[in-house]
């Protein structure tokens, strides 16, 4: 069946990078692989806003959350905590074996800059996991304010996931001091999943040569030593990193303050047409993602029918709620490769199966 999808992630994945995908392989110790790696590092520092390698990683963006912590945390890391992704980070600690406090707001607040100001002064924490954009509830935090706590504290080393907020909106790295900062494919990038990219700073790679049971796969030591060669640790997914190359020239050719213009755009114009159809924004206002829109089901109408109208008469999905929200929330995507056209096409759709769409019932 052929739909196109306005969830969260995977988002839809246009047919030029699916063209991309679909070369001859080479072989990833080839000068062929060198020279395609090292042409792609200019405009990925660019992205990140950083004079540090950017790596190239074969796993979802879960890989290099859990590899980032088993990297640098020697003594306790501090999980900022205000969804369902950021949550799991605390768990994932957990289960790594590593010391793990809990910095929590309600589902649907940023993260507090000065909570998090008062938590590591009691001191011994040595890490803090932060997602910029909690995609569980379309809550965006204050990067800059929460990094500005964080450069106080410079024991700390800060590991901060972009993964549906990554060239949404400037996230500059090296200025605010960020040390390891990641994203993953299948989001705000457009591209399908299974390439995560990463960069890291000078003092997170110090951090990491320290650490005794880091082990292989997401050692960063071997992305640094590799990266001086134009590879990767591993074979990695070529036909990903060949989607990444025909991305990076498509940001290129609309330029960096155009794409991050349209994103504000889009992203105001469905909240608008859910204001105007009766429906709360989820998270506090002045605090939604500019990515994606997560509305409070405040008519509540029965969202499974709904997606239910939209897939089979419109060929489009949203998301009915994530976890705990599901049925009390719904998430619309405008991420990737959205324009005012495709935006307008989701939103008649939506007007159209929203009057169709009975009320929920029990
Ligand atoms: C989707 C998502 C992840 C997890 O990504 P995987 O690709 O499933 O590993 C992590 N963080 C955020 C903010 C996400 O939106």
């Amino acid at each position: 069946m052929n739909y196109k999808l306005f969830i969260p992630g995977p988002i839809a994945v246009s047919d030029k990078t699916l063209r991309a995908m679909a070369q001859p392989m080479i072989g990833h110790r080839s000068t062929d692989f060198v020279a395609l790696y090292r042409s792609l590092q200019p405009d990925l520092q660019a992205l990140f806003y950083t004079k540090d390698p950017v790596y190239l990683s074969t796993s979802s963006a879960w890989g290099v959350m859990e590899g980032a912590l088993r990297n640098v945390v020697q003594k306790k890391v501090l999980n900022c905590m205000n969804g369902a992704f950021s949550d799991k980070w605390n768990d994932v600690a957990l289960r790594c074996g590593k010391q793990a406090g809990a910095l929590r707001s309600e589902w649907g607040q940023p993260v507090d800059p000065a909570a998090l100001r008062r938590e590591l002064a009691t001191g011994g924490y040595d890490a803090v996991t932060l997602i910029h954009n909690e995609t569980s509830t379309g809550t965006m935090s204050d990067l800059p304010a929460i990094m500005a706590v964080l450069r106080e504290f410079p024991e700390v080393i800060s590991i901060v996931d972009t993964v549906s907020s990554f060239s949404v909106l400037p996230i500059k790295k090296d200025e605010l001091g960020i040390d390891i900062l990641l994203t993953g494919s299948q989001k705000a990038l457009a591209m399908p999943p299974g390439l995560s990219i990463f960069s890291a700073s000078p003092r997170a790679l110090a951090r990491a040569a320290l650490a005794k049971d880091r082990g292989y796969y997401f050692d960063l030591v071997e992305f640094q030593k590799n990266h001086e060669n134009g590879m990767t640790p591993s074979t990695p997914v070529i036909p990903l990193i060949y989607a990444l190359q025909s991305k990076l020239e498509d940001i290129r050719a609309e330029g960096l303050e155009a794409r991050y213009a349209r994103h504000k755009r889009l992203n105001e114009t469905v909240r608008a047409w859910g204001r105007t159809n009766g429906f709360k924004l989820f998270p506090a206002e002045a605090y939604g993602s500019l990515s994606l829109n997560c509305f409070a089901n405040t008519r509540n109408i029965d969202l499974p029918a709904l997606n239910k109208i939209l897939k089979t008469k419109h060929h489009l999905v949203i998301d009915g709620g994530y976890g705990k929200l599901k049925g009390k929330t719904f998430r619309i995507s405008n991420m990737g490769d959205e324009t005012d056209a495709t935006i307008a096409e989701l939103l008649k759709a939506l007007d159209s199966a929203l009057a169709e769409t009975p009320v929920a019932t029990g």
